[in-house]
C-alpha cells in the first residue's frame, strides 16, 4: 500500500503589526507548538480593511520591521502577499492565493487578535473564509474567555454553528504588550526595550517613527 502523503499545516499570522512585538512573535511560537505548524507565515495588512489610522506607518516599513523581527527564527517567514497587492488587503484573497501557492494538502491556520477574530462574521466572504481556514484568535491576560466565547466569537444560533468548530481561543500572558502601547511610549520617551526585539526598536528610532 503506498505510504500516506504527510499534510503540510501552515500558520498564517495576520495583522497589522503597527509595530511587530514580542506579544506577536510569542503568539507565532506558541501557535507553532499547539497546532503542530510546519512553519508560520508572518502577513503584514497592506491597507487593512477596518482600519482608518493616521498613525500606521506605510506597508513597506511595516514589513521591514517584520522581518527584522523573525529574522533569527527558521520556522518564521515574511510575505508581500498582502503589501504587493492593490487596494484593501481582504483574508479571502489572501488565502485564495496561498491555496493556489501550496496546493491541497496544504492545511491553513489563520492566526490573530481575538478582537478582531469576534468581527470575522463582518469580514468579506465571511463563509468561504470558514471552509478555507481554521481560525486562531490570541487573547491577553484578563479577557473573560467564557463571556467572549459567549458574546461575540461564539454567537448563539446559526452564526455560532459555523464558527464554533472553526476558531480556537489562545491565551497568551505575553499580550500584555500592545503596539498602542509601544507607539505612545516612543511618543512620550519612555522605554520599548524588552517589549520589541532589539532591531525593532534600533530601526523605530532611527526613523523617528511616532515622533510628530
Ligand atoms: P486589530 O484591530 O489591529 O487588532 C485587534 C487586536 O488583536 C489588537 O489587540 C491587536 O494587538 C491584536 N492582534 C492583531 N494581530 C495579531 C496577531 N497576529 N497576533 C496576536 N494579536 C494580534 O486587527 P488588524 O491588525 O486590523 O487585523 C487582524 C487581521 O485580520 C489582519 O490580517 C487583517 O487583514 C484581518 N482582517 C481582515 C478583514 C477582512 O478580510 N475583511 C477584516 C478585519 C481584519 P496589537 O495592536 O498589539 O497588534
Amino acid at each position: 500500500m503506498p505510504a500516506k502523503k504527510k499534510r503540510y499545516r501552515i500558520g498564517v499570522m495576520g495583522g497589522t503589526f503597527n509595530p511587530i512585538h514580542y506579544g506577536h512573535l510569542v503568539t507565532a511560537e506558541e501557535a507553532l507548538y499547539q497546532f503542530k505548524l510546519d512553519k508560520v507565515i508572518f502577513m503584514p495588512a497592506g491597507k487593512p480593511p477596518h482600519k482608518r489610522d493616521s498613525e500606521i506607518l506605510p506597508p513597506e516599513e511595516r514589513y521591514l520591521l517584520t522581518v527584522i523581527a523573525t529574522a533569527s527564527n527558521p520556522d518564521f517567514v515574511v510575505s508581500r502577499l498582502e503589501i504587493d497587492r492593490k487596494g484593501l488587503s481582504y483574508t479571502i484573497d489572501t488565502l485564495l492565493e496561498l491555496h493556489q501557492i501550496y496546493g491541497p494538502r496544504a492545511d491553513l491556520f489563520f492566526i490573530t487578535g481575538a478582537d478582531a477574530v469576534w468581527e470575522l462574521l463582518t469580514w468579506k466572504d465571511a463563509d468561504k473564509l470558514l471552509e478555507l481556514t481554521e481560525f486562531i484568535a490570541a487573547t491577553r491576560p484578563g479577557y473573560s474567555l467564557e463571556k467572549f466565547k459567549k458574546l461575540h466569537v461564539l454567537p448563539e444560533g446559526k452564526a455560532g454553528e459555523k464558527l464554533r468548530p472553526k476558531v480556537s481561543i489562545m491565551e497568551i500572558p505575553a499580550l500584555a504588550i500592545s503596539s498602542t502601547d509601544i507607539r505612545q511610549r516612543v511618543r512620550e520617551g519612555r522605554p520599548i526595550r524588552y517589549l520589541v526585539p532589539e532591531g525593532v526598536a534600533s530601526y523605530i528610532y532611527k526613523c523617528g517613527f511616532w515622533k510628530d
